[in-house]
Order: structure tokens, then sequence, then C-alpha cells
């Protein structure tokens, strides 16, 4: 938070008003998520300073009041706090360090707060890089979708130092509506890993649910009915029946970025020496709807894996 004073332009008493100027914040990486986070910032009144390779988003944030920047290096010469939204650690490793990267333009004391999914172990490596420039960072993914970043009612997981996360905690707010440390640099991700698991087996479970109930002649949005106020009902639930069975599989979250989380998330047990089971064969899943040309519908696509085994399809009634 930056202060600064002006005088008091009313009354009799005369003295120094101070007046609250939001942190500038560059933003780069515009894309279903990154874009709606970033309004969320601008509308809150913080000035933002924005990098995408897509022009047309990078555009459409300049028409609401944002500044351009030709490249990260560029982003952080202009501020002190930075966001980055990208697909995958790679692109993370690129923005930051890699040539035009932030790390090129920042000063010593910049906070870079990486809130894309990526591997737990690039979040840690970017953290050591980082501060041994004299730069502070946190990994804060997110979950909640594109829905929870339009609404600003994301859950945000942040690894990092407390004072570092204190220091950017208000600045999280204003996209989510909760914001938990969870411990040291890549306990964020680890996070996020944990969650991304539970979701792809969710929709696993719901979708072998639904198969087996329309196959035998159950109405599937009577079953949607009856359930979701039991032990079975669930935020998965809510968020993805209707829609499967209004044969809406547009993303949403992307197939092709759940097997890069659960990709993620078997490295990361292999090294642990953990075994995962469920997960493996839920990415066995979307790697072969992956292969069918739906890696870019939404992960309750799913279901389609299951309907084509089982020759029938889970559709609501028109009269539901
Ligand atoms: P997206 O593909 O829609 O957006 C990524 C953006 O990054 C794009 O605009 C792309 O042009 C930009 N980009 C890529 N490489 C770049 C580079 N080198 N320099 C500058 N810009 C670059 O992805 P998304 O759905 O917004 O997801 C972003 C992250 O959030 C991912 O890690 C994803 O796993 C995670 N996430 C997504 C959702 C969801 O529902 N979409 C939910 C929770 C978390």
């Amino acid at each position: 938070m930056e202060f600064s004073r002006t005088k008091s332009a009313a009354g009799s008493r005369c003295f120094d008003e101070i007046e609250i100027m939001k942190t500038k914040i560059g933003f780069i990486g515009l894309g279903i998520m990154g874009k709606p986070m970033a309004k969320n910032l601008l509308k809150a009144g913080h000035p933002l300073v924005v990098h995408d390779l897509n022009r047309q988003s990078v555009t459409e944030l300049v028409s609401l009041g944002a500044e351009e920047a030709p490249s990260p290096k560029e982003v952080a010469q202009k501020v002190r706090h930075i966001i980055t939204m990208l697909p995958n650690s790679p692109e993370v490793r690129e923005v930051l360090t890699g040539p035009n990267g932030i790390i090129e333009g920042a000063a010593p004391g910049t906070l870079v707060v990486d809130m894309s999914s990526i591997s737990p172990i690039v979040a840690r490596e970017m953290g050591e890089i980082l501060t041994r420039k004299g730069l502070k960072f946190l990994d804060a993914p997110v979950s909640g979708g594109e829905p929870g970043a339009i609404n600003a009612t994301l859950s945000i997981m942040v690894g990092g130092l407390e004072d570092v996360f204190y220091e950017c905690r208000d600045i999280l707010l204003v996209m989510g509506k909760s914001v938990v440390r969870v411990g040291d640099v890549g306990s964020g991700n680890v996070t996020k890993l944990a969650n991304q698991i539970m979701v792809a087996l969710h929709i696993a479970a719901m979708s072998e649910a639904l198969v087996l109930g329309a196959k035998a002649g159950v109405d599937p949005g009577l079953i949607y009915s009856a359930i979701r106020g039991g032990l079975a009902g669930s935020n998965v639930l809510e968020a993805k029946a209707l829609r499967v069975m209004d044969r809406n599989f547009e993303p949403g979250f992307k197939i092709d970025l759940h097997i890069k989380d659960l990709a993620n998330a078997l490295d990361a047990a292999r090294q642990l020496g953990v075994p995962l089971f469920l997960t493996a064969q839920a990415m066995e899943i979307m790697k072969s709807l992956q292969v069918e040309g739906k890696g870019q519908k939404d992960h309750s696509a799913i279901l389609n894996f299951y309907e084509k085994l089982a020759g029938i399809e889970v559709r609501k009634p028109v009269s539901f």
C-alpha cells in the first residue's frame, strides 16, 4: 500500500489529509482466469501494467484503463508488485527468469506472486532464484474456475514467508473470498495438486454414477435432485451435473490443463514415494479424451469416456 499527503480542500481546519493510493500492480497472463482477475483489480482502483502474448486481451485491458508493457522486464521496471497467471511451469520460468524476464527489470524488494498452477518443485526453484536477486516470491494458485475469477470469489492457497504474505494479502482479497497461507514457497502448489486430485476424482465418480443411472433407465435429473442434499452432494455435482445433462462441455477448465496438473501431482508423488492409484486412472481417462481431440473441452467431458464404454448418453429429460 502506498500513501500520499494532499492538502485538505474543504472545511476550516487546516491540516493535511492522508489519501490512500492503491498499489500499482503488474499483471502478466490475461487468459480465461487472468483477464477477469486483472479487471477486478482495476475495478478496485489499482493502476495496472499488463502484458500477454495475446494482443486482443492486452487491448481489452488497455481500453479499461490499464497501461501496456511490451515484455515482463518492462512490466517489472514500472511496478514493485507483479502477479503472473500463466499456463504451466515452462511459461512461468520463461516470464520470471528468461530473456527479457521479470528478473532483468525488477528493483530489489519487488514482490512477485505467481498465481498459476505449476509444479511445486519449479515454484521452489523460482523462489530460490528470485530471493538470491533480492526479490520476494509467493506461489498462490487458485481454485474456483472462471466464475470465481469473474465474481472475485476464488479460493487462494499461498506459499511463502509470513511477512511477504501479509504485504499482499489485501491485494489477493480483491480477487478471492478465501486467502489462506499454507506454508513456505511451494506449499501453495502442493495444496492446489491436492485440490486437483479431488476434483478429477469427484467428476469421475459423478460420471460413473450418472451413466449407471441412465443405463438403468432412471432419469439422471431426478438422481441429481434426490442425492444433492445428502453425503454425496458436492460443489462438483452442483457445478457440473446440470451442465453435462445439457450436453455443455465448453470450458471452464480444460482437459489439457487438468492433465498438466495431474502430471505434476504424479511427478511429485513419485519423488515423495506416495502411491496415487486413483489419480493415475483419472489421468489415463483424460489422456484418452485428449487423444480423441477433446483436450480443449471442459474436464466434465470425463463423462463422455464412460458414456462411450456403456453405450448411453446422460441427458436431462425435456420436462426437467
Ligand atoms: P489460459 O490459457 O486461458 O491463459 C494463459 C494466458 O497466458 C494466455 O492469455 C497466454 O497468451 C498467456 N501466456 C502464455 N505464455 C506467455 C508468455 N510467455 N508471456 C506472456 N503471456 C503468456 O489459461 P487459464 O485458464 O487462464 O489458466 C491460467 C492458470 O490458472 C493455469 O495454470 C491453470 O491451470 C490455472 N487455473 C485455471 C482455472 C480455470 O478454470 N481455467 C482454474 C484454476 C486454476
